[in-house]
């Protein structure tokens, strides 16, 4: 009984307990592992914070400029909802921990109606709708079938309990067929008109950005410089976005390891002398 004891222990150091030391990082850990320090800055960082209140800040004063000017229809502004006016990062953090990915939770994440204000959006919104500023919400939040209700009416939940104002469904423009936002600018366009955008993906203020490689993206934001900060604000999102999109030529199906791979690869790396 004492050898098949011993002979147990040393299977299980040969063939569990040696490689786990050898392997700290299986490979399908890699990705939620490299999300904690892109997460680690969004919750931690007061640098994060400051930035968002310079967005707010800034979005302030320029909004003040524009409602000195005659518009024929009533004035909007158009916001994105995840990670620019409400902070996710608590789901990301989940990722990391449970070792998982998008879409896993999600859902749950928003029916719970937990999510945080990023610094800053609440007030901004509400000194806007005392100046008569319609508020439009642009979200590529999924009405499915069978989630209509609940993924609409958690995210208002969430929305008034944070004090945005103007939170209602006539102000709400979830996901339609696509997942360009194109279209229902075009339709809010129809009915205001639309002085600044708000997001933390380019795709949030025009087409011109979508689905583009990372040269172009960075080309495209070059010849539009003079829009950020006056119609166009965004805010930062280092966890997630079409950035990272780009960097796998949209091949969103590539494997675990094939994405770290091209991860790495995108890296503009300086090569030291020997
Ligand atoms: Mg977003």
């Amino acid at each position: 009984m004492q050898k098949f004891g011993k002979l147990v222990l040393g299977i299980a150091i040969c063939f569990w307990i040696l490689p786990v030391m050898a392997k700290p990082y299986p490979k399908e850990d890699v990705l939620p592992d490299q999300l904690v320090m892109a997460t680690l800055w969004h919750q931690t960082a007061a640098e994060y914070r400051a930035i968002a209140y310079q967005t707010f800040n800034l979005a302030r004063v320029m909004l003040d400029m524009e409602l000195q000017k005659q518009t024929a229809k009533q004035k909007a502004i158009v916001l994105d909802l995840d990670e620019t006016l409400l902070d996710n990062s608590p789901y990301q953090a989940m990722v990391v921990i449970k070792q998982t990915g998008y879409p896993h939770g999600w859902f749950e994440w928003i029916d719970a109606a937990q999510a945080g204000a990023i610094p800053g959006a609440v007030e901004f919104l509400k000194y806007a709708d005392a100046k008569g500023v319609a508020i439009i919400y642009l979200s590529n939040r999924k009405i499915t079938k069978d989630r209509k209700i609940p993924g609409m009416q958690n995210t208002l939940k969430n929305m008034r309990a944070l004090g945005f104002p103007q939170a209602d469904e006539s102000h709400m423009y979830l996901r339609n067929a696509s997942s360009s936002k194109q279209s229902r600018r075009d339709e809010i366009a129809t009915k205001f008109d639309i002085i600044m955008l708000f997001g933390d993906n380019l795709n949030d203020h025009d087409v011109i950005f979508e689905h583009k490689g990372v040269a172009e993206r960075l080309a495209a934001v070059d010849a539009n410089q003079k829009e950020f900060g006056h119609r166009y604000f965004v805010l930062p999102n280092a966890m997630y976005g079409e950035w990272e999109g780009a960097v796998y030529d949209y091949q969103w199906r590539k494997s675990t390891a094939e994405k770290s791979q091209m991860r790495k690869a995108a890296l503009n790396a300086w090569e030291p002398k020997q």
